[in-house]
């Protein structure tokens, strides 16, 4: 083993960055969480905080370990005393590349910890962002003018989230819950595929508008199954993408199946919706369609004759997203199951993938795309720097 000539030091006097110094423009991505520790390593030096604690540790290729054992929080260093600390440790990193789950994060990065979970963030440029973005949320084998698309989509969604600081430590998740997002391995190119950059580089800053100075929180989904429809429709909430019929959709989507027992159900729905007294579930029946034949609203009947309205949405968050693939089913009953039966991937707000695709690969161009399953949305190109200086706010400080 290497010795390293450590240099470790314990700072009376703050010698803390704070991350506002570290451009306020910068997309927080939520790298990841653990629940148990937090484990990373890093050959920069590395400040972390805890109440009055301050220390900067500097040391190459220095490994961490963040954890709680008991009341007392640990960070281990290996070949060194551990260090205990009052509260939980808040890190700070300004200077660029720690390792983490074989990921390379080229960002600075900080950590908190919050309801029982380590949260490693990452501030990055949008378009930096972008390139961890686009080639996850459409394969680069795709027509570019699709891939630009895309990218118009996924930079306005992010400039979206940017401006909405849902919660105080980050903007956006690296999951379906916003959007994919992949960190590179370590050891594998930094850069996109070709084609991927060639569409970030030739849509650079154009983004969608709701209105002459709002980001659109522009949706998008895998297979509209023929028709998109409406945020407000869907999901009950205000953002206006408006709808279209998809023809190219309606041709070539495949149907799907998802088949349950009672039991499972029954299960599944106890486990989110409160029935009062011991009632039995019946039946589920589509009480309402949109107008792209989305099921809006089911019923849930109970043998007590209690009633719940719950949206199709809802349902497929309930039965998991990979199993309800779409709110465009029908539900039947045969011996005792409950059969789904539908067609699309997705929930059928804004922008068709696959759609996108077949229109690209007609020859329309980028924009005619995004007119198309945007059709209230306002097309900026490039975005005017008030607006993306107003989609932006300082960064909280730790
Ligand atoms: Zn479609």
């Amino acid at each position: 083993l290497k010795t390293f000539k450590a240099k470790i030091f314990l700072a009376t006097f703050s010698l803390f960055v704070s991350l506002e110094t570290i451009a306020a423009d910068k997309v927080r991505v939520l790298l990841g969480e653990e629940t148990r520790a937090l484990e990373f390593s890093t050959q920069y030096p590395v400040h972390f905080e805890s109440g009055v604690q301050k220390m900067n540790l500097s040391h190459p290729k220095m490994s961490f370990k963040v954890s709680r054992k008991g009341g007392v929080w640990q960070v281990e260093v290996p070949g060194q005393p551990t260090y205990s600390l009052k509260g939980p440790p808040r890190l700070d990193m300004a200077s660029i590349s720690i390792v983490w789950k074989s990921g390379n994060v080229v960002y600075p990065v900080s950590l908190f910890y919050k309801n029982g979970r380590y949260q490693l963030i990452g501030h990055m440029d949008i378009e930096e962002y972008l390139k961890g973005v686009l080639p996850h949320e459409m394969p680069s084998s795709w027509p570019l003018e699709a891939l630009k698309a895309q990218a118009v989509a996924s930079r306005s969604y992010a400039l979206w989230k940017m401006k909405h600081q849902e919660s105080s430590n980050y903007d956006l998740r690296t999951s379906v819950l916003d959007q994919m997002f992949r960190l590179n391995k370590v050891g594998e190119s930094t850069s996109p595929p070709p084609k991927v950059e060639e569409a970030l580089r030739a849509t650079k800053g154009v983004a969608l508008l709701a209105g002459p100075s709002k980001v659109l929180k522009a949706y998008f989904h895998s297979d509209c199954g023929g028709a998109t429809d409406g945020a407000r429709n869907v999901w009950g909430t205000d953002s206006p993408q408006g709808s279209i019929r998809d023809v190219a959709c309606a041709k070539r989507s495949s149907g799907w199946e998802s088949q349950w027992s009672k039991e499972k159900i029954s299960q599944r729905i106890q486990a989110e919706v409160v029935v009062p007294g011991n009632a039995e579930l019946k039946d589920l029946i589509v009480r309402s369609q949109l107008k792209s034949e989305r099921a809006q609203w089911v019923d849930l009947l109970y043998s007590n004759g209690y009633l719940k309205r719950v949206r199709g949405e809802d349902i497929r968050r309930i039965l998991g997203y990979s199993k309800i693939k779409s709110t465009l089913f029908a539900i039947q009953k045969s011996n005792g199951k409950f059969i789904f039966k539908g067609r699309g991937f997705g929930h059928g707000v804004g922008l068709c993938q696959h759609g996108a695709r077949a229109m690209a690969q007609a020859g329309e161009t980028y924009q005619n795309i995004l007119n198309h399953y945007y059709p209230k949305a306002i097309l900026r190109s490039p975005l005017p720097p008030m607006e993306l200086k107003e989609a932006t706010r300082a960064v909280s400080s730790l």
